[in-house]
């Protein structure tokens, strides 16, 4: 039988972090179960690929949501890694840790000691920043962060459009100010996806101390409340691997509520609908699911500079050549390099509208590019009040389970997307773009009224794939938590959660930097080490925040 002092379900974006740090000082053995394959290979190595692994059976886990009835019946893809290095090694590559406010939100709803204070020592520690901020970064860290080269003029133009009309400018959201527009970064290192599995678990790996093994996690096996170890299931067979201190489970935000639920931790109702015996009722689990959406605002380009031309097979063979040979050229970059967050309205002190901009018009999902030149933002809000759930389709652990997003379902959705929609066209229209703008691509410039901008928002609003939240973190008397402030599951003992299903709110930008901080922190709870010292640095706020949206 296999054993380890630590058994991590998932090597993920954290739960590659922790078999990193548990494992770090060479005191505990920890092994690491992952229904995923290698990583190994262009599609998933070469940064400007991105789009083709999560469409991709052999990566990813072909999760999709419900028909959503906000969004006229419409099912979402949920992509979710099932590789090694989960979704770092199929996500976009764009690094954003939050904003301070988010992690004192996290604090306030009762995940004491994961404040902003608290967890900018991790960021800094998980980093090897190439640029940012003089006191803000981490250098050293496995975490390789780097920017883009910026060479087409429309990142520039870009930027120089948010600074005409008003906004702020940031050299660095990571450091101290996030509000403004600036450059986008990237976790990429020498031309390739930096992924978990390259920064964490690979390096870990190399230590007498550390193993994977492939299989499938059907559930914790559980002996009077306590966590034991893990049944798994490899080529048809039962196994389990016993966990001599304790089990952790980082599988992600879709797959580690739906392996509490099989565990028998979850709503008591829903768990005895499928004769699971109840070991906690943790009402929870699998509930308080939230995600970003976002859209692609395509305006057509006049000038022939665009990413559009080199989406041809031929440009393609030979941009994926360069790469193969030397590492560098279009391959080498996610395109993602200028960003910008910016506030919806006087009011609201921090920001909670996200854009990504690439010269080019195209889809994420590598699909459906526009024929003729152009760019596009994808902008979205940040703070939906909508909330989803997780649920299990059946007791049989290879069923996928019930998403419901409910996407959209809170008045104010609408109204954010909206002004979203207006808010860029109000920057494209800006001088910057003079030089290159056509005509408006989509939605269309005939697209105006509130009605016909809800309708666009309807077909046309995808995930930006940030779902979280489903097994919160928060006080232990609240009975919607699963997780207390050190990641303990409430009612077993042995068990913990460390991923994005913990977060208690998603946080303003893109969730794989603060998947990693979560597993780095974790980390030193379950080693019982002392959290790192709490930081002084206080974050920007824009100090015309409640008169000015700008
Ligand atoms: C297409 C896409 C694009 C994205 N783009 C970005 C981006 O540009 N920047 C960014 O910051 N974030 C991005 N994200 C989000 C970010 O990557 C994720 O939020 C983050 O990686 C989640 O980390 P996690 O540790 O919670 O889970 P994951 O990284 O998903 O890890 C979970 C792991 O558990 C394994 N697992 C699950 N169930 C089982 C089981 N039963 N048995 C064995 N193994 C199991 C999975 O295979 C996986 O390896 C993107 C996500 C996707 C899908």
């Amino acid at each position: 039988m296999l054993e380890a002092d630590f058994v991590i379900i998932g090597a993920g974006s954290a739960g590659s972090a922790m078999a990193y740090r548990l494992s770090e000082d060479g005191k505990y053995s920890v092994i690491v179960i992952e229904f995923g394959g290698s990583d190994v290979g262009p599609l998933i190595q070469m940064p400007s690929a991105l789009s083709i692994p999560l469409n991709m059976s052999l990566y990813d886990w072909g999760f999709a949501s419900e028909p959503e009835p906000h969004l006229g019946g419409r099912v979402l893809a949920t992509p979710r890694g099932k590789v090694i290095g989960g979704s770092s090694s199929i996500n976009g590559m764009v690094y954003v840790r939050g904003h301070a406010r988010d992690f004192d939100h996290w604090a306030e709803q009762g995940a004491a000691s994961w404040g902003f204070a608290d967890v900018l020592p991790y960021f800094k520690r998980m980093e090897d920043a190439n640029g940012g901020e003089n006191g803000w970064r981490g250098h050293g860290g496995p975490l390789t962060v780097q920017r883009g080269s910026r060479t087409n003029p429309l990142y520039g133009a870009f930027v120089e459009a948010g600074r005409q009309a008003g906004f702020e400018l940031t050299d660095d959201y990571n450091g101290a100010k996030q509000e403004g527009f600036g450059p986008m970064e990237q976790t990429i290192r020498g031309g390739r996806r930096w992924s978990a599995a390259s920064a964490y678990l690979r390096p870990a790996l190399r230590r007498k101390n550390v193993s994977v093994v492939k299989g499938f996690a059907r559930r914790v096996i559980i002996e009077n409340q306590r966590a034991t170890g893990v049944e798994i299931e490899v080529r048809r067979r039962i196994q389990v691997i016993k966990a001599r201190r304790e089990v952790i489970v980082a599988a992600s935000s879709i797959n580690s509520p739906k392996i509490l639920m099989l565990s028998g931790i979850g709503p008591a109702e829903h768990l005895r609908e499928y004769g699971i015996p109840v070991i906690a009722d943790r009402p929870g689990v699998g509930r308080n699911l939230q995600d970003h959406m976002e859209l692609y605002i395509q305006q057509e380009s006049t000038q022939p500079i665009t990413l559009n031309s080199v989406l041809n097979p031929f440009s393609k063979a030979l941009i994926g050549a360069q790469w193969l040979f030397f590492k560098s050229g279009l391959g080498a970059t996610n395109h993602f390099e200028a960003a910008a967050f910016v506030r919806s309205r006087a009011g609201v002190d921090y920001p909670d509208i996200q854009y990504h901009f690439i010269p080019a018009a195209v889809r994420y999902d590598g699909k459906a590019a526009a024929k003729a030149h152009g760019f596009q933002a994808h902008v979205g809000p940040m703070r939906s009040k909508s909330r989803g759930s997780v649920m299990l389709r059946s007791p049989d652990p290879r069923s996928k389970p019930v998403i419901r997003f409910n996407y959209m379902s809170h008045p104010e959705d609408w109204i954010e997307f909206r002004h979203c929609i207006r808010l860029t066209r109000e920057i494209f229209g800006q001088s910057a773009f003079d030089p290159y703008r056509g005509k408006e691509i989509s939605p269309g410039s005939h697209v105006q009224s509130d009605d016909d901008l809800d309708a666009f928002i309807r077909d046309h609003a995808e995930s930006a794939y940030h779902p979280c939240g489903t097994c919160k973190m928060g006080r232990k008397d609240d009975p919607m938590s699963v997780v207390d402030p050190e990641c303990r599951v409430i009612g077993v003992d042995g068990l913990r959660i460390a991923d994005s299903s913990i977060f208690p709110r998603v946080t303003n930008g893109n969730l794989n930097a603060p998947s990693i901080m979560t597993g780095e922190k974790a980390a030193d709870h379950v080693l019982g080490r002392t959290p790192l010292a709490p930081s002084n640095q206080e974050p920007w706020i824009n100090p015309r925040w409640q008169v000015s949206d700008r």
